[in-house]
């Protein structure tokens, strides 16, 4: 199958998390997992580069080490990787962390970003051999776009139109072999003839909160914050399981303990800032909070449609359903039912409600 493509304006962004998922009022909130201008600062300088660095989601980690020896050891190219799981749990980190494993350059990009055929082609054509290709939100990915992927991945070829109407002819290039390394929050929305051109795919999951305390740790020591044990676990307790969220955190109650206290990050200042910053022990702030009252008061416990409860909000159902929905499900304080959202007994007790009695 052939393409007429113009190569021209290839869509590389710099940062591939600007376009995550998110509604610009979940951006602002202090346990948004998506990444927002706060994260920009510690985004260099905490980023993992190395697997040994990289805390948590062991199983993937192993498998990866193994996937990147094998090829190594063969001197080919690895597998084509995709890495699902909600915002700001680390794809786009492991994807750098498997190129600095492979010995690799990276080239970073997002769904959204590869706008036309001609800027797929112009991205892949200036790739090198053993390169890492990082597309984020890869299930945005246009379906023009996505065939020319297909051949690209299976084959490493490209068929492209050169000139127009009666003068056009096709012509195939070869092109280097490379990794593509797809990042998704949303598996569900990707297409099958895309998921099957991966040679392996990875679920990330929510970090334990021991997990994410060494990762506070850890940035604490690299941005010179003084925490004790208990403090690093107080915030990664608040983080959502998300360590995106226990980073920002950590700098929001630095900045605390600098202005109230003396600047260490013990269980009670940490618990006291994060108090202040309106984020529960459970992680929850007033939004996730308020959805819950939503489900429990407003509708008294009775199921309710994404749609409804997004406008009853004033959020985007995208953004329910992609940012809030998954850590409160996750926590058990609510349900997806086939008649709607549903709020579960533990969320009735958080809100310190008295539960419907069970029919
Ligand atoms: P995603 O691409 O899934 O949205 P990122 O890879 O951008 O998430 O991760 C967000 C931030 O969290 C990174 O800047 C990094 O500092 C930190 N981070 C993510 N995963 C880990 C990890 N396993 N260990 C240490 N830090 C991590």
């Amino acid at each position: 199958m052939a393409y007429d493509v113009e190569i021209e304006g290839i869509g590389y962004i710099a940062d591939a998390d600007a376009g995550a998922a998110g509604h610009a009022d979940a951006r602002s909130r202090a346990v948004a997992p998506t990444f927002t201008e706060d994260d920009l600062e510690l985004d260099f300088s905490l980023r993992p580069k190395r697997l040994g660095d990289y805390l948590g989601q062991t199983k993937v980690k192993e498998s990866l080490a193994i996937m990147i020896e094998a090829a190594q050891s063969r001197g080919d190219v690895a597998d084509h990787i995709l890495f699902s799981g909600p915002p700001g749990l680390g794809k786009t980190t492991l994807a750098t962390v498997v190129a600095n494993e492979l010995g690799s350059s990276i080239r970073t990009t997002s769904g959204p970003a590869i706008a036309r055929t001609g800027d797929l082609a112009a991205i892949l054509t200036n790739l090198e051999e053993g390169d890492v290709l990082f597309i984020d939100e890869i299930h945005r990915l246009n379906r023009m776009v996505e065939e020319v992927l297909y051949p690209a991945l299976e084959d490493f070829e490209l068929d492209i139109v050169v000139g127009k109407g009666p003068a056009a002819r096709s012509i195939r290039l070869d092109l280097p072999r490379f990794t593509l390394i797809g990042a998704t929050t949303r598996t569900g929305l990707l297409t099958g003839p895309l998921r099957d051109r991966f040679g392996i795919a990875f679920r990330l999951q929510y970090y334990t909160p021991e997990e994410l305390a060494s990762i506070v740790c850890r940035s604490a020591s690299i941005l010179n914050v003084d925490v004790d044990q208990e403090g690093a676990l107080e915030i990664a307790r608040r983080s959502r399981g998300t360590p995106r969220l226990a980073n920002r955190l950590l700098k929001r109650v630095r900045d605390w303990a600098q202005v109230r206290g003396d600047g260490a990050i013990t269980e009670d200042v940490a618990a006291e800032a994060l108090t202040f910053f309106e984020v529960d022990h459970l992680g929850l702030d007033a939004v996730d909070n308020r959805l819950l009252e939503v489900l429990c008061v407003q509708f008294g416990g009775r199921p309710v449609g994404l749609t409804t409860l997004a406008s009853a909000l004033a959020e985007d159902p995208d953004t329910v359903e992609d940012v809030y929905e998954p850590y409160l499900m996750q926590q058990g304080l609510m349900m997806r039912t086939p008649k709607g959202r549903q709020a579960t007994v533990h969320a009735w007790e958080h809100l310190g409600l008295v539960p419907p009695e069970q029919p």
